[in-house]
């Protein structure tokens, strides 16, 4: 029946009505009100060139999300495709487990090992971030174990952190929607504020708010018990909880208070690493010296899934020295395929110099032009980290930030300024009244003007359709 009706999605003339039908009958999408979307219908993608989709009516989209912020060297990289070919007709798949391991999966555990951050020389390997963060509950825990410390089982994180939908991811993030649903979060997983500066900061500077923020990591410490705390997580920049930048003081102040109780850092990077701040790992930006690296995403640009743990020496010693088997792992931990893919984005990377560019020239310039949309009418703060950027949409500006008039949330203006994003083709995503982007890192000066008209236009329009 399938094979009856299957589309050339090679072809940008399908039948989307088709497919739409289809997708309602059978396809439970993540995130997703399944009864909502089977009513209007699902967007078909079928085609991507650089920082371009095309649907399956034939319209054109500046994809300012990376897919999921994830297609970092953008769309069409044919010599992934071939590395990805090349290595399915070799081995397209063996497991590590048994004493056994691959080319690829050593080739590129070397490699991250360069690129990391010194401290980092191992990794262990998952196929996304969900998982990479499950990891990092299991091996934090079994270093405390390791070394007699078997109630040191807590680890704390923070609210509107997003750090996967497993159980244990989930559980770690602080979103009360996922938290809601299944009885979460699991036992030993804390949460505490997030160093959200509009939200939180009133009556004081970035810098001041910042060393508050940090100082209710110290706090909580103290509450639970500092010889039971495993480990602290969290995001150098929040993405998925809006995009949000930390004050400078926030990361240096959490670093110094995880060094003081001995608590383990780690820095999920699922979404900062791989270029995306302008650094290779965000944590180099905000001078993070995290103990474990969750990375995922940008890693492939999302070509193949993979995912895995950066596992610094103070981990991998006491891991590695005292022996022991660590009951843990997937059958695609060290996917060849994936371990491919991921080899050749990398090189991509590297070759065309795309951290530096972000860095350099295309970041900067991404501010200045979220700067200009600062100046919009419905925009009352507009900031951006390397290349994440957001725009707050708010009634009437104030003097300051924190006197800024904000729209009654029940209005759903976020979502109605991404439907004019969505229908004038480009992508934006809307968290609360708060619109974000984070295109590919291949973005240009010429593209980054193309999408920023786009969407002063469809603030123009958002402004017009609830003023
Ligand atoms: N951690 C962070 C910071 C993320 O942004 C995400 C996904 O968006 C995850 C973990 C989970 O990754 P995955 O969806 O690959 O499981």
């Amino acid at each position: 029946m399938f094979e009856r009706t299957r589309m050339n999605t090679t072809n940008t003339q399908i039948d989307t009505a088709a497919v739409q039908q289809m997708d309602a009958a059978h396809y439970l999408h993540p995130f997703t009100d399944f009864k909502d979307l089977a009513a209007k219908g699902a967007r078909v993608m079928v085609r991507g060139e650089g920082v371009y989709l095309w649907d399956s009516e034939g319209k054109k989209i500046v994809d300012g999300m990376s897919g999921l912020w994830c297609v970092n060297v953008g769309y069409g990289r044919t010599s992934i495709s071939q590395a990805v070919y090349q290595q399915m007709e070799t081995l397209p798949f063996y497991n590590s487990f048994f004493g056994t391991t691959n080319v690829p999966a050593v080739e590129l555990a070397t490699k991250l090992a360069q690129i990391a951050p010194p401290a980092f020389r191992h990794v262990f390997f998952t196929s996304s971030g969900s998982e990479a963060n499950d990891t990092n509950v299991r091996m934090v825990r079994r270093y405390w174990d390791l070394q007699g410390y078997k109630e040191r089982h807590t680890i704390i994180s923070r609210h509107n952190a997003y750090h996967g939908s497993t159980v244990a991811g989930a559980s770690l993030g602080g979103m009360d929607g996922m938290h809601a649903q299944g009885g979460l979060p699991i036992p030993g997983i804390v949460h505490i504020g997030q160093p959200n500066y509009l939200e939180a900061g009133q009556e004081l500077t970035p810098d001041e708010f910042g060393l508050k923020a940090a100082g209710w990591l110290e706090e909580k410490i103290l509450e639970v018990g500092a010889d039971k705390v495993a480990a602290f997580i969290g995001e150098p920049v929040q993405g998925a909880g809006g995009v949000i930048i930390p004050p400078a003081t926030y990361w240096p102040e959490i670093q110094r208070i995880c060094d003081k109780y001995g608590i383990l850092l780690i820095a999920d990077e699922v979404i900062c690493g791989f270029g995306r701040l302008g650094r290779w790992f965000g944590s180099e930006l905000f001078g993070i010296k995290p103990d474990l690296i969750t990375f995922a995403k940008g890693v492939t640009s999302g070509y193949v899934p993979l995912g895995g743990v950066l596992v610094g020496e103070r981990v991998a010693r006491v891991l590695v020295e005292q022996g022991g088997e660590f009951t843990h792992g997937f059958t695609y931990s060290g996917h060849p395929v994936a371990c491919a893919a991921a080899l050749e984005n990398i090189r991509i990377i590297e070759d065309e110099q795309l951290v530096r560019q972000v860095a350099d020239d295309t970041g900067p310039y991404l501010a200045e032009r979220f700067a200009a949309l600062g100046e919009h009418p419905l925009v009352g703060h507009a900031d951006s980290c390397g290349f994440v950027a957001g725009l707050n949409l708010v009634r009437k500006k104030g003097a300051t930030v924190h006197e800024n008039e904000l729209f009654d949330e029940s209005l759903g203006v976020g979502m109605i300024c991404r439907g004019h994003m969505f229908d004038n083709g480009v992508i934006m995503r809307a968290v609360g009244e708060r619109m974000i982007v984070a295109p590919p890192l291949v973005m240009t000066r010429a593209q980054i003007d193309e999408m920023t008209d786009l969407i002063r236009l469809c603030l123009d329009k958002t402004y017009e359709e609830i003023k």
